[in-house]
């Protein structure tokens, strides 16, 4: 049986930055269940991507800078806000990086090519059992299951994480969204993002992205609603803004959390260890999660390049200032999402833009 260190679940922003940054004394595995060693072709991984500026200075503080193929037209400074609630639109000026997520998450697993790290795609974790020094982790590939031991293993396996799910039953589960996104031909030429706040949809939000050709419709609603039905609804409510969301070419879903308190961010005990949004990493306002992941990840790495023995309790210490901006974020809350509270900001005007045409 292989035998590692270290074997990381995930290899998207959060796993990618553990692993560029881990020093290479440590024996790594790191398992991804999509095939990020082929052509992207038809993947599609469901995210926004739009690189917020938290995620640029955490870039920035890793001395990286975007490579300009993965970046996506347009690259667009407003947003505009749908408040259906009150029936008021206004547009705040933003400042994302339109970038391709599939494209991006590939170019930050290229960064983290060592000699240390083995990397097994197509790969799905599928459990672990402990033993006296480790875990016996079964995986599958290509329908065949293996096993390999492990002294460490790294959940970073997203908000539907599985590792946490099966080896820290007991820790606090944030609520869970679910987030269906449908890509439709650009018709409209639309250059600017738009957020729409619906209290009849979700106490969340829904966006469309122009990317490229197209244009990106999501929502974020609780697990337990009739999301379809409630999706599809906000799309009609959309067609009569001019919006044509008839004829989708892509579609795909997935969790996505939102963390309310400190319990709700799980970051492991000294063998099984979580970061990214598989810890509750993500903002609960904006569901901006991309930085959270990279800077968990890089976190821990530096606990564990600083003190094997005591690392838990390092990354505990260096994350701190992450999880109180959860916390952070989360006073922000009743701005957004009150729609009285609401309403009175978008009346004043505060912080809009005045968009001339
Ligand atoms: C619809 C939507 C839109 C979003 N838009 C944005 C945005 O515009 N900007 C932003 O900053 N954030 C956005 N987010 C949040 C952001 O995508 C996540 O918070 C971020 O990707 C978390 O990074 P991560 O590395 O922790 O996990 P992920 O990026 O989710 O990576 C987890 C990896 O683990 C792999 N995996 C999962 N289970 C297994 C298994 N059992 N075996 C093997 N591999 C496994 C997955 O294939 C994946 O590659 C969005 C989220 C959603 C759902």
């Amino acid at each position: 049986m292989d035998r590692y260190d270290i074997i990381v679940v995930g290899s998207g922003p959060a796993g990618a930055t553990f692993t560029r940054i881990l020093n290479e004394n440590n024996r790594v595995l790191m398992v991804d269940r999509r095939p990020l060693d082929k052509k992207p072709l038809n993947v599609i991984k469901n995210c926004g991507g739009l690189i917020a500026p938290d995620a640029q200075k955490a870039l920035a503080g890793f001395g990286l800078s975007l490579p300009v193929d993965i970046l996506v037209t347009p690259q667009t400074f407003a947003v505009e806000t749908l408040d259906f609630d009150n029936n008021m639109i206004r547009s705040y000026q933003r400042h994302y990086v339109n970038v391709d997520r599939e494209l991006f998450d590939r170019w930050l697993l290229s960064l983290c090519d060592t000699q240390n790290v083995q990397k097994s795609f197509s790969t799905h974790f599928i459990g672990a059992k402990k033993t006296k020094d480790g875990y016996i982790v079964t995986l599958k590939k290509e329908n065949k299951r293996y096993e390999v031991f492990t002294s460490m293993i790294v959940g970073a396996d997203g908000a539907n994480s599985k590792v946490k799910k099966d080896l820290m039953q007991k820790e606090n589960k944030p609520e869970k969204y679910v987030s269906i996104q449908e890509w439709f031909e650009n018709k409209t030429e639309l250059n600017r993002y738009v957020a729409i706040f619906d209290n009849e949809i979700s106490d969340f939000y829904s966006w469309v992205i122009p990317k490229g050709q197209y244009i990106i419709f999501g929502s974020a609603i609780k697990e337990n609603e009739n999301v379809h039905k409630l999706h599809q609804l906000q799309k009609e409510k959309l067609a009569r803004y001019g919006y044509d969301l008839s004829a989708p070419v892509k579609r795909s879903g997935s969790y996505i959390l939102r963390p309310k308190s400190f319990k709700d961010i799980s970051l492991g005990t000294k063998d099984v260890v979580l970061i990214g949004e598989a810890a509750g990493f993500i903002s609960p306002t904006s569901a901006e999660g991309i930085s959270y992941a990279m800077i968990s990840g890089a976190q821990l790495a530096q606990a564990l390049n600083k003190d094997m023995q005591n690392f838990a309790s390092l990354y505990r210490k260096n994350s701190t200032s992450l999880r109180c901006n959860i916390i952070k974020k989360m006073l922000k809350y009743p701005f957004m999402y009150n729609r009285f509270i609401r309403k009175i900001i978008f009346k004043a005007n505060i912080g809009t833009l005045d968009i001339k045409t």
